[in-house]
């Protein structure tokens, strides 16, 4: 759960990240940075907080340089402390580096053991820092050759961006799993920008140009850009969690756009898991979309019975458990005027504990809801994820150890249903398919598509949280293999 932010070819680079990394906010609020060159040397900047409480306007102004590089970040991999904030810069035998870094690899502990027992000195608990020791090991000459080898060493899920003093590359796994998208500023000379999601894109007034494909290298220097294929080609597996719940809904993830995918998703739940009811409310914000799609499949009428405060941070994002408890007060009111003596069905996009349906639940039967039904617009999350969504442990997720039924008593809802797998995979498939007549798909907000040079991809998606099915073996380290025969 990060976002990331690339700029080449702009003299305000900082001022763009910065604003870049604003559209990704919801992506991560722990710690944002930035990185910038001006061609000669990298400054780097970082804190803990928010991309606003970061960088003031004198901040920005110490970060000079026509690229540049940014990152917001929630720790799933490595503590919530400022050492772990990226970008992570160093100086090494070859000149500067900055690499952000947004998913989760899966061999990160083992590679840290081998650099580790060969001398290296870690200054953080991030796996990005891994990459970072394996580009200033490499034996090849130029940077992105470099940073191609490292990449060829690590498994797991990667979108990421690197700086050189003059040089920007951006990289995505070879499965694909996190987006990374591909914009451009027109001016007199174009501004390449490379983000997390098409949101950033729009803040910045940037044209929406590609996704990058699975396991593509793109790299943006004085020479211009290069599309480089390091890996050899392997089914996408995009993580469908970005539509249900991640991305934001005005971003375009791989053709679809998020806010069409959602509400695809309420109208395949209303069809799948139809119920009399006087209303349907969404679980504000990101049940809204999926919740519109319910009312207009079922002709249950909309209302807002929930109003949200925008003045907390999610409150799942909070890794500390005593804040998370009283978070959905904080967060959420019912309103009774809309409530009072009506059947309502609440649509939310997914249970992970289970805690903030049990506690929306009470508030709407307390606020006067005759009967409350709970939509889920995804399938039951009994796995954790190892790709960089923080999803907590397996015992941790409520239906990895109950039925839909027992969740159903333990959240005191009168109903529970989930979307199936196969129905999420056809809306979301059908909300970027192209409508009857063989014309593509309008890009959400108006972007203008540019032919994609990396051509099609599958259209394979990573479901692990619900399938356990995962794409990517998790490799335990040489220490974590020992202390399982141990516990053996
Ligand atoms: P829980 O109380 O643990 O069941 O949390 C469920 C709520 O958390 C739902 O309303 C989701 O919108 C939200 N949610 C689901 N997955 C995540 C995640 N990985 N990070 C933050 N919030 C999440």
């Amino acid at each position: 759960m990060c976002g990331v932010v690339g700029i080449y070819g702009h003299p305000e680079a900082a001022n763009l990240v910065y604003l870049g990394l604003h559209a990704l906010q919801h992506r991560g609020q722990e710690s944002a940075g930035i990185a910038t060159s001006d061609g000669r040397q990298l400054v780097l900047h970082r804190g803990m907080g928010h991309v606003h409480d970061v960088f003031s306007s004198e901040q920005l102004a110490r970060l000079p340089g026509h690229l540049g590089i940014g990152h917001v970040r929630y720790s799933t991999a490595g503590g919530s402390f400022l050492k772990n904030a990226q970008p992570v810069a160093v100086d090494y035998a070859r000149g500067s580096l900055a690499i952000a870094h947004n998913g989760n690899l899966t061999n990160a502990e083992d590679l840290r053991e081998q650099l580790e027992s060969r001398g290296s000195i870690f200054q953080s608990s991030s796996d990005t820092e891994v990459i970072v020791h394996l580009v200033a090991m490499s034996s090849q000459r130029q940077h992105e050759d470099r940073l191609a080898e490292a990449l060829a060493q690590v498994q797991g899920a990667y979108s990421l961006v690197s700086l050189t003093n003059d040089m920007l590359v951006a990289a995505r796994d070879p499965l694909g799993i996190r987006p990374l998208a591909l914009g451009v500023l027109r001016g007199e000379t174009d501004t390449w920008v490379v983000a997390s999601e098409s949101s950033s894109f729009d803040l910045i007034g940037a044209e929406h140009v590609r996704e990058l494909d699975p396991g593509e290298m793109l790299v943006i220097g004085p020479g211009g850009m290069e599309s480089r294929r390091p890996f050899a080609p392997r089914p996408r597996h995009l993580c469908i969690f970005e539509y249900v719940y991640f991305a934001r809904p005005d971003s375009t993830v791989a053709g679809v756009s998020v806010y069409a995918a959602r509400k695809a998703l309420g109208r395949a739940l209303a069809e799948e898991h139809p119920v009399e009811a006087d209303l349907v409310i969404p679980v504000p914000d990101s049940g809204v979309p999926a919740t519109i799609g319910y009312a207009e499949r079922s002709g249950i009428p909309f209302e807002m019975g929930l109003v949200r405060s925008h003045y907390v941070g999610r409150t799942f994002i909070e890794p500390q458990q005593s804040i998370r408890h009283f978070g959905v007060r904080l967060k959420l009111n019912p309103v009774a005027a809309a409530l009072a003596g009506k059947r309502v069905v609440v649509v939310d996009d997914s249970i992970v504990r289970g805690t903030t349906s049990r506690k929306i639940v009470k508030m709407l039967r307390d606020a006067g809801a005759k009967e409350v039904h709970l939509r889920i617009s995804s399938p039951p999350t009994q796995w954790p994820c190892y790709y960089g969504i923080d999803t907590p442990t397996r015992s941790e997720l409520i239906a990895s150890s109950h039925t839909v039924e027992q969740i159903n008593q333990y959240v005191t809802s009168d109903s529970l249903r989930f979307l199936t797998l196969e129905r999420l995979i056809e809306a979301v498939e059908a909300a970027g398919a192209p409508p009857a007549g063989g014309e593509a798909a309008p890009r959400a907000n108006g972007h203008r598509t540019l032919p994609i040079a990396g051509g099609p991809v599958g259209r394979g998606y990573c479901h692990a949280c619900w399938s356990g099915e995962y794409p990517i073996p998790f490799v335990p380290s040489h220490r974590q293999r020992q202390l399982r025969l141990l516990d053996a």
